[in-house]
């Protein structure tokens, strides 16, 4: 309630804020989550609390009045519907030159995210957060990281034999053929349920075309793992449809913060002001990044250091879908959850990182999709737009270019070897690369550059950073588990090092 005083409060709740929430509370400190999504914890009128992807509605997207689906067409006509706008679990923020996904939600991406659980290769981290400890990292944090989230491994004899994995062992063949090696990946989503569904034993989830509209079963989201942990100390209080608009340092001492309770249609029904010992910021790289170039600009935070706001980075990402022949059957049941990609990372002409992509349309329908990370040196910056209030990203379409060049080199191979052609009717018309859209925005408040080397923001003693902002642009997997050990890390050198 405004006027209230609490000694941490934790902006956001994906994998930053709940690590942060847990290990908190664990250290015996109330802690009060901030988060502006939905709980997502009611069924709707059809029992079910989330949609699939062949059926989407109001819940699908945040407050949009049609779908803005990443495959946005199919045979070059658009595939996007009317929904009702609502405060749905899937926004596609859109910038200048590129549309960001980001769940909205208690649990943030994890509810709406692919579940894959991939720990980054060492000497690519290395690279990339070289202030960061190796060793503790690989030996401590992943592994801590990889608990917390309850991450599993598919049993590889299932997969040889799982109809629903019939697309993901096509691909594996067809990249093989080409000399380039595939790996099994991890994920949150729990397999053995997966098996049953399969078997059709339980109610279907990832076998039912659940995926980025979040899973009704089997997926360890994070209100089932780290939040319900929090919650389980007692010293967790998580307010769900409130939007953080303001930081600023408060004259009782701590820092005020000002949010807007939202009601299912955005509309603003209360504004409220608490009182914060300690404000962690964990609001995703756009949120977190949007938030502190804001307050900045403003003057509400005026001493943040001209870093916040710079180094941002898609990972690289690109999509594409390759055709297949008649003969060659991808299966009209796929997973939601991919569960294999293609390791051409080695490759110092054009590291690719791909997952083999599940399309589960529910009908055979021949197509290959990838999702590459690629090692694209672009990056961009926030800034704060004064005749609107906003703040804008200068990312430009055609900066993706590094990263279409370094998936063509692999896919345009597996094309040759296999005499097909990739589909051109999926991202627009006549256009074959996905590339103005991303999954995994990362960067934005750059760990040791905007913070300090475990989080902290310089000049402002009790605001710290802890999301995927920290992460310079780019991890060359998927990053939800980088960005949990790493806040597991900060955490603890937080918790032992400063005062609460
Ligand atoms: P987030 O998880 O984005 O959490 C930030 C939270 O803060 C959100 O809940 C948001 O609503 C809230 N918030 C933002 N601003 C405010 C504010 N002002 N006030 C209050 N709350 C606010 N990664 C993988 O590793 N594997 C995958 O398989 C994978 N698949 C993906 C599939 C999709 C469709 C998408 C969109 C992403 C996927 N990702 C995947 C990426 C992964 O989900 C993100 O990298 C991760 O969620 C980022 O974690 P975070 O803690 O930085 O922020």
């Amino acid at each position: 309630a405004s006027g209230d005083h609490v000694p941490a409060l934790v902006i956001g709740s994906g994998y930053g804020g709940a690590v942060t929430a847990l290990r908190l509370t664990q250290s015996g400190i109330a802690t009060a989550v901030v988060e502006m999504g939905m709980a997502w914890n009611t069924a709707g009128s059809d029992g079910k609390v989330f949609c699939n992807v062949l059926n989407p509605d109001q819940r699908s997207y945040w407050l949009r009045t049609s779908t803005d689906q990443p495959i946005g067409y199919f045979l070059g006509i658009s595939a996007n519907k009317s929904i009702g706008r609502y405060t749905g679990v899937l926004d596609s923020e859109k910038f200048a030159g590129i549309r960001v996904y980001q769940g909205r939600g208690v649990g943030g991406g994890s509810l709406v995210n692919g579940g894959m659980a991939v720990v980054p290769r060492r000497d690519y981290f290395a690279q990339i957060l070289p202030s960061v400890d190796l060793a503790s990292m690989y030996d401590t944090y992943f592994p801590r990281a990889n608990t917390g989230l309850g991450v599993n491994a598919i049993d590889p004899a299932w997969f040889e034999t799982a109809e629903c994995y019939r697309f993901a062992r096509v691909g594996r063949d067809q990249a093989k053929a080409s000399g380039y090696p595939t790996t099994f990946l991890n994920n949150v989503y729990d397999f053995a349920y997966m098996k049953q569904e399969q078997a059709n034993t339980v109610p279907r989830s990832a076998l039912a075309s659940e995926v980025i509209y979040g899973n009704n079963h089997g997926k360890r989201s994070l209100d089932k793992t780290y939040l319900a942990a929090a919650a389980a100390t007692g010293r967790l209080s998580i307010t769900a449809q409130h939007v953080v608009t303001a930081v600023v340092p408060s004259s009782a001492g701590g820092y005020s913060v000002t949010m807007n309770q939202i009601d299912t249609a955005g509309a603003v029904v209360a504004t409220k002001t608490v009182r914060a010992d300690k404000v962690f910021f964990a609001a995703g790289s756009v949120g977190t990044s949007k938030l502190l170039v804001a307050m900045r600009a403003l003057g509400k935070l005026p001493n943040l250091p001209d870093a916040v706001g710079q180094g941002w980075g898609n990972n690289g990402n690109v999509m594409v879908a390759r055709a297949n022949h008649i003969w060659n059957t991808t299966g009209a049941l796929e997973s939601g959850m991919p569960a294999m990609g293609i390791d051409n990372w080695a490759d110092s002409a054009g590291p690719v990182f791909a997952e083999i992509a599940p399309f589960p349309a529910g009908t055979e329908l021949w197509i290959s999709l990838y999702l590459a990370i690629t090692k694209n040196p672009n990056r961009a910056a926030f800034s704060f737009d004064s005749s609107t209030g906003g703040v804008g990203l200068n990312w430009q379409t055609a900066w993706n270019q590094p990263a279409i060049d370094a998936a063509k080199r692999v896919f345009d191979t597996i094309n040759k070897k296999q005499v097909t052609v990739y589909r051109s009717d999926l991202f627009g018309v006549n256009k074959v690369w996905g590339d103005d859209f991303t999954y995994h925005p990362l960067g934005g408040c750059i760990l040791n550059q905007a913070t300090d080397n475990y989080g902290r923001l310089p000049g402002y003693p009790g605001l710290y950073v802890m999301d995927g902002s920290l992460i310079p642009g780019s991890t060359g997997v998927n990053p939800f588990v980088t960005i949990t050990a790493l806040a597991e890390r900060n955490i603890e050198q937080i918790l032992t090092i400063d005062s609460f």
